[in-house]
């Protein structure tokens, strides 16, 4: 509700604003059935708008696996390097680096981004004090996120860009060996065995530590989601005879793109505004509504619009250098904002990151900014539940509209992302949204546990099963 001690004038205007970003049930719903639609057809055929990517990974680990392996994870804010050693008893140890990517590296040319990894990959290894002169190289698992077609376990091209990130000459490519030619440049005695989504790396991980895990999620700088499928709904794959045996895989759903065409998702102006200004306009509709890299953007938007009221509703008509400028409101604000406990905490967050005067931020402005942090990141929560119930419908494990279920079976949900981690209430909002969609009774089995490392160990992990495919097939 907009706060009613407003002037009636102003609170007729945010109403109408925040009647347009309203979900009811019904709405939610509708998003979930289409999800699962959208589900099967992408395991049907390739190319469909949501990927449902074969992963070729033909199991969950149980926490006995061991062995040392370096891991790289490229695709959300930070990049990383890590050494992880599994111990086989459900626990690991992981030393790690971090790095930073530059808008240069993001967008330039891919052989320079890789060129990058490979120098952080050495880097690192200097700084762990390893000796590279050793007869068998490193193996080394690639977490990388973003959209990749897998054809094995170590191989797999890259579809298309998400999250700000627009390298040339990379789409199409196989990413393993842009990664491997830029070690092999520079003589790097390291070898990448396995490909990873994060998601992948969520539920893998989760799996380790905690036994099971059917759906690995990332609610961050972008979403996406990863579970466990039986092949045999796979149809896309066909009669694939290297998988004879095995009866289930990890899919890699890529439901950050869910519904590009908007026919469900409930679209604003402020939405809109963000899309048509995106690097990849009218794709990954979903991941816009949802993730940190977009919700402080939708809210500066929204901020903006309220600035250029007449007569104004916000901050006098001013604005600030920040506010202006296309992404210059971080989503980790409107988290600091929701996190205030008083309207004057939330002014000073607003001086402090929004770059205004003390004096220039009233009471009214700071009680309408926490207003639109919460609208935005209210339906995002909202909306997250969705994609977590699909998945359980999908699985059997719950029907759409609830009932019927019963039993104590839990069901375990690996997550991972800055906003699940640290956004206030996000869990609670992705909850709500469930209890609507599958009933309390399931939504109160749902374990969701953070994957610690998730990005490291899930790489580990898969590098681990792919040396051991090896050895297989050379026996
Ligand atoms: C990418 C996914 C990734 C997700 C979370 C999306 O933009 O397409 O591959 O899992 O972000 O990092
Ligand atoms: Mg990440």
């Amino acid at each position: 509700m907009a706060p009613t001690s407003l002037s009636p004038a102003t609170v007729e205007v945010l109403d109408r604003i925040e009647h347009l970003f309203q979900l009811s049930n019904d709405r939610l719903i509708d998003i979930t059935r289409q999800f699962v639609e959208d589900y099967n057809l992408g395991l049907g055929e390739y190319n469909k708008a949501m990927a449902m990517i074969p992963t070729f990974v033909t199991g969950v680990p149980d926490g006995s696996e061991k062995g040392t392996f370096l891991a790289l994870d490229l695709g959300g804010t930070n990049l990383r390097v890590c050494e992880v050693t599994l111990h086989g008893d459900k626990t690991f140890t992981l030393r790690q680096q971090k790095y930073k990517v530059s808008e240069e590296l993001k967008t330039g040319e891919a052989t320079r981004l890789f060129d990058y990894l490979a120098d952080s990959v050495d880097a690192f290894l200097t700084e762990m004090g390893h000796e590279v002169t050793d007869v068998e190289a490193l193996h080394l698992g690639l977490t990388f996120s973003f959209p990749v077609e897998q054809s094995a376990l170590d191989k797999g091209v890259l579809l298309t860009w998400t999250k700000g990130f627009a390298a040339r000459n990379a789409i199409g490519k196989d990413v393993v060996k842009l990664l491997q030619d830029a070690f092999d440049r520079k003589h790097l005695h390291v070898r990448c065995c396995a490909l990873v989504n994060d998601t992948v790396g969520a539920l893998l991980s989760r799996a380790y530590t905690s036994g099971g895990c059917f759906l690995g999620a990332i609610f961050g700088t972008g979403t996406n989601g990863a579970y466990v499928e039986d092949i045999s709904k796979i149809k896309k794959l066909g009669d694939s005879t290297s998988l004879l045996g095995m009866s289930k895989m990890v899919v890699n759903t890529e439901w950050g793109a869910f519904n590009n065409s908007r026919s469900v998702l409930p679209s604003t102006p402020f939405d809109n505004k963000l899309d048509r200004e995106s690097i990849n306009p009218r794709f990954q509709a979903y991941e816009k509504f949802i993730s940190g890299m977009y919700l402080g953007e939708i809210t500066r938007n929204l901020l903006l619009n309220l600035v250029d009221a007449s007569p104004p509703i916000l901050f006098n008509g001013n604005s600030t250098p920040i506010l202006n400028s296309h992404y210059g409101f971080d989503t980790a604000y409107m988290s600091d904002v929701e996190n205030a406990s008083n309207l004057d905490e939330v002014q000073k967050v607003i001086v402090e990151r929004v770059g205004f005067k003390p004096e220039d931020v009233s009471l009214d402005d700071a009680k309408i900014v926490k207003w639109a942090c919460h609208l935005v990141a209210a339906r995002a929560a909202k909306l997250s539940g969705c994609a977590v119930a699909s998945v359980l419908i999908q699985t059997g494990l719950a029907k759409l509209g609830g009932g019927s279920s019963s039993g104590d079976e839990r069901f375990s949900v690996g997550v991972d992302g800055s906003l699940i981690q640290h956004y206030p209430n996000f869990e609670d909002g992705l909850r709500a949204s469930l209890r609507v969609l599958v009933g309390s009774d399931v939504e109160s089995r749902v374990d969701i546990g953070l994957a610690k490392d998730g990005s490291g160990v899930g790489a580990a992990l898969c590098a681990l099963q792919a040396v051991k495919q090896e050895k297989t097939l050379e026996r």
